[in-house]
């Protein structure tokens, strides 16, 4: 044994390994082109916040890399060790530690996942906010790095209150309310600057949160999910902004699909396209009392009918109920590989966007998308989560080296057109460089918390090397 493992032994008893064989599943992720694989040198499963502590301090003196992982679910480059160093896996941490159903709040450890949570609220009048992922997300961080949700045009991203963070010497800071004498740790709000937003977004890379309170919400009485048609990506911008605007939806997507994605995704569909179209729809989630459902669905049938949309029946199997989605309508998986940069920008902008993810694609040779648009909050129905999805082959060199290419153009060519800016901090997407004093101040801050560099380094604002 090395003295770091005789060291990290100390802390977690044989919770540690240095062992190949538990070193590589770690090791690469569905960005490996843009993200080269790389091991970590430990794989360290703390139980607590105290365990944590002593790892960060054993880290931070030695200059240890450390890796934050708390499901590893979708890692998009995010948890790989690109310096090598802990991996820090926090599963074991995966207490609901209370669900309070008077503030609309549950408290929970980092492995804590949907399924634990959504089974916890069984029974209380209330449900949380879930993402169209496996059950097996952890939620808390999903909702650190705010993610969307088949509710999120109604109710948004942000559903994190406060948080408990260890910081990279091994304090320990708490956010918000949290930090006031006897605080009721349930808002973010008071006494200054909400840190809680500092550390949301960020791919692991300024401490550890070790707990976090939730906001959960009152189940509706009725969920209902609504499928419609479109002859174009142009046609649906107009409907889908007044959706937003007109509060008519908790939630909706516009798609798109390529024909070979259409095979892959729904090859029993009677919806099934011609082989050289793409595919135009839309998913709308209508929630509420059962009045306010039937009256939503009439404005929006009416809204359908004069901009040339029409509702069509459900695919069968592919959707949801209380909003945990059943993942067979992720059958686009079985092509291989998903490519991500997703980003924000407006649904005016959508058919642009779309139309450059197409260009860049066929000049690739990657013809395997699909795009997703969603509108996030209501205000002007505009501000959009842009997800172009491309199902691809990465034990293929050949595509891997296109892969890259595609990556670099699409990027230039998303902010030649006009994006608000990129959904989560990717590497190899987000180019803190770019950003201008935004950007300088983002490293200042990761210098002032972490000054010895190391938590999740190679993550943005630092480039991949
Ligand atoms: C099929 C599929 C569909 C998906 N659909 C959706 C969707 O509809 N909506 C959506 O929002 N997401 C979706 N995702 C993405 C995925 O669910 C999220 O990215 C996920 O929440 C993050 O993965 P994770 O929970 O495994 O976190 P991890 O992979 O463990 O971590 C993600 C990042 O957060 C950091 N981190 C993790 N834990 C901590 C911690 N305790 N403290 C500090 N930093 C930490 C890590 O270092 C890493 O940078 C989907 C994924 C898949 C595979």
């Amino acid at each position: 044994m090395s003295n770091i493992e005789k060291e990290l032994f100390g802390i977690v008893g044989d919770r540690v390994s240095c062992d190949v064989a538990d070193l590589i599943p770690f090791e690469r992720d569905d960005q490996c082109p843009i993200v080269p694989p790389h091991l970590p040198d430990y794989v360290v499963q703390p139980a607590t916040k105290e365990e944590v502590q002593d790892i960060m301090r054993l880290a931070n003196e030695n200059k240890i890399p450390v890796v934050p992982l708390s499901a590893g679910i979708n890692r998009k480059g995010l948890c790989i060790a690109s310096k090598g160093g802990i991996l820090l896996d926090l599963r074991r941490m995966n207490r609901i530690i209370d669900v309070d159903k008077e503030m609309m709040t549950a408290t929970i450890e980092p492995g804590a996942t949907f399924v634990q949570l959504v089974e916890a609220l069984k029974g209380t009048g209330l449900r949380a906010i879930t993402p169209d992922a496996p059950a097996t997300v952890s939620v808390l961080a999903n909702y650190m790095l705010r993610g969307i949700y088949g509710s999120s045009t109604r109710y948004g991203i942000d559903h994190l209150l406060t948080i408990e963070v260890v910081l990279p010497n091994g304090e320990v800071l708490e956010t918000g309310s949290a930090a006031t004498p006897n605080g009721i740790p349930y808002s973010g709000i008071v006494n200054g600057p909400d840190f809680c937003k500092l550390f949301q977004g960020s791919p692991g890379n300024l401490g550890v949160i070790t707990k976090a309170r939730i906001k959960v919400y009152p189940m509706p009485e009725e969920i209902k999910v609504k499928f419609a048609m479109y002859k174009s990506i142009d046609a649906m911008v107009e409907p889908t902004i007044r959706f937003a605007k007109e509060d008519l939806v908790a939630g909706m997507w516009a798609m798109t699909f390529s024909p070979n994605i259409m095979k892959l995704m729904m090859p029993d569909s009677p919806l099934g396209t011609k082989d050289d179209e793409d595919f135009f729809a839309m998913v709308l989630f209508l929630e509420g009392s059962a009045d306010r459902v039937a009256a939503d669905e009439k404005a929006i049938k009416k809204i359908l009918k004069s901009t040339g949309g029409m509702f069509m029946p459900m695919p069968s199997d592919v959707m949801v109920k209380d909003h945990m989605c059943m993942r067979s309508a992720v059958g686009g998986w079985r092509a291989g590989n998903l490519y991500g940069c997703s980003f924000y920008g407006v649904m005016k902008l959508v058919p642009e966007y779309y139309r450059v993810c197409k260009e860049v694609c066929k000049k690739y040779d990657l013809e395997g998308l699909h795009y997703e648009a969603m509108p996030v909050a209501p205000f002007n129905g505009q501000l959009t989560y842009n997800d172009p999805c491309i199902f691809w082959d990465a034990s293929d060199p050949d595509q891997v080296q296109r892969m890259v290419k595609l990556n670099k153009e699409l990027i230039e060519r998303l902010l030649d057109v006009g994006i608000y800016g990129w959904f989560r901090a990717f590497p190899g997407v987000v180019d803190a460089s770019v950003l201008g004093k935004y950007g300088e101040f983002w490293r200042d801050i990761k210098r002032f918390i972490d000054p010895n560099s190391i938590m999740n380094p190679g993550k943005p604002p630092e480039a991949v090397e």
